[in-house]
């Protein structure tokens, strides 16, 4: 067994992972190496009930835990290069650099969040959210704020419209696709949480984008659309997406996957890169699956089964059963969920649809890939065994 894990990044992955390392006995020692100055922290809340209430830091463990456990955190401390033949990481700490050797490493480094790209994205009043400190910055602008734009509508960007208008802001949220979460739901079931947000008085304008962000004296003042329409917003959400910031692995000869199968390091299906004793989970990795195909999944269940799986492994334990890919998302009083791996182009069964609360499932080639709902979590639920085996759709529209 190896003698040391060094985990590069705190966040969910790496707390994840020191927890299950320990959780299967192993008592080498553990060190987890991250930029931020905060523990190990949840993300999910931060567009959420960060932004609604004022809830403070969501750690993911207790503050003693990490000493308590015999794991080394060291805050504000980046790896900035990665050594697989001598087996060591280098680090940046207060303007100092340091090697930290390793018998094993673990890449859990997550997404940097993508910057609007056009003018405008430095005046004040332009938010994005990936850290504690991003969704404490938004937080304090909200409430003498009256229009946001929220520039995307994905995950991030329709929770964050939820947030801002469950908090009394006229938000527009401006979206080039032509319904809310449509690369990763389809246009239809898009376009069911699409209404949800008009309910809820949020305005919605697919099928156009953001050419510039307007300002004076330093403060956003509106937005410029593709066709020269300004809208006025003293605060503006930025939610186009995030990218692995993989600086860090540059002359490692660690394999970064093509950008068509997602980008990120490339790992085989248990997070093995091609380097000895280097795996990569959460965000940042790109696993294979069995057949080979290669993506990258940035939702929260699929970064804590890595980190268990990829301590399973460390630890020599036996490894967990396969499971079915999950995600959630919080909007206004409604989770929506999906369940299993659906793909653009997969035929939409809606099953139920209330107008507001609905199920749909997805299928290709007549058998079942996933599930959706928004309020309808058992349901939803009930249907995961079918995902775990070979469901005909047939069997479960009768
Ligand atoms: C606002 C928001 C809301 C979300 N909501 C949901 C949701 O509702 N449902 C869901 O399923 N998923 C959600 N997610 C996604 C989920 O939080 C992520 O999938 C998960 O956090 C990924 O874990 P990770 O460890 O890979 O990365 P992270 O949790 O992002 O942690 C990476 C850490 O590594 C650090 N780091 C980066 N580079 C270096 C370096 N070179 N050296 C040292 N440290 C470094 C970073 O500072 C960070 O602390 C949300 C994410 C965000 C940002």
């Amino acid at each position: 067994m190896t003698d040391s894990v060094v985990i590069a990044g705190g966040g969910l992955g790496a707390s994840r992972l020191a927890e299950n390392l320990r959780g299967n006995g192993f008592t080498a020692p553990i060190t987890i190496l991250s930029a931020e100055s905060h523990p190990p922290y949840d993300r999910p809340p931060l567009s959420k009930s960060v932004l609604t209430a004022d809830d403070g830091r969501t750690d993911l463990k207790a503050p003693d835990f990490y000493a308590e456990s015999g794991i080394e955190l060291r805050l504000d401390t980046r790896v900035v290069a990665v050594d697989p033949a001598a087996h060591h990481v280098v680090t940046e700490h207060g303007g100092q650099r340091t090697e930290v050797p390793y018998g094993t490493l673990v890449l859990a480094t997550g997404l940097a969040p993508r910057p609007f790209p056009g003018d405008g994205a430095d005046l004040a009043g332009v938010h994005m959210i990936r850290t504690y400190d991003d969704a404490v910055a938004l937080r304090d602008e909200i409430g003498a704020a009256q229009r946001a734009v929220v520039i995307g509508a994905g995950f991030i960007g329709c929770e964050a419209a939820a947030s801002l208008t469950t908090r009394g802001v006229d938000v527009t949220v401006i979206e080039p696709a032509p319904a809310p979460l449509a690369a990763a739901l389809g246009e239809e079931i898009g376009g069911f949480v699409g209404r949800l947000h008009k309910e809820a008085g949020a305005a919605i304008r697919t099928g156009t984008g953001v050419t510039r962000l307007l300002g004076g004296d330093g403060r956003v003042s509106g937005v410029e659309l593709d066709d020269r329409t300004v809208l006025p917003a003293d605060l503006v959400v930025v939610g186009i997406g995030g990218y692995p910031d993989l600086a860090y692995l540059e002359g490692s000869g660690i394999e970064i996957a093509d950008r068509p199968e997602g980008g990120g390091i490339a790992c085989d299906e248990r997070g093995r890169t091609g380097a000895p004793d280097v795996y990569a989970v959460g965000d940042a990795a790109n696993w294979a699956d069995a057949q080979g195909n290669r993506r990258r999944v940035e939702h929260w269940n699929h970064t804590v089964e890595q980190a268990v799986l990829v301590a399973a492994q460390i630890a020599e334990h036996p490894l967990p059963a396969p499971t079915v890919p999950y995600f959630w998302s919080d909007q206004y009083d409604l989770k929506v969920q999906l369940l299993g791996s659906p793909r653009a182009g997969d035929e939409v069964h809606v099953v139920d649809d209330d107008g507001r609360k609905f199920l749909a499932y997805y299928s290709r080639d007549g058998i079942l890939t996933g599930v959706v709902g928004a309020g309808r979590v058992g349901k939803l639920m009930k249907t995961r065994p079918h995902l775990l085996i070979e469901t005909p759709i047939a069997d479960l529209l009768t």
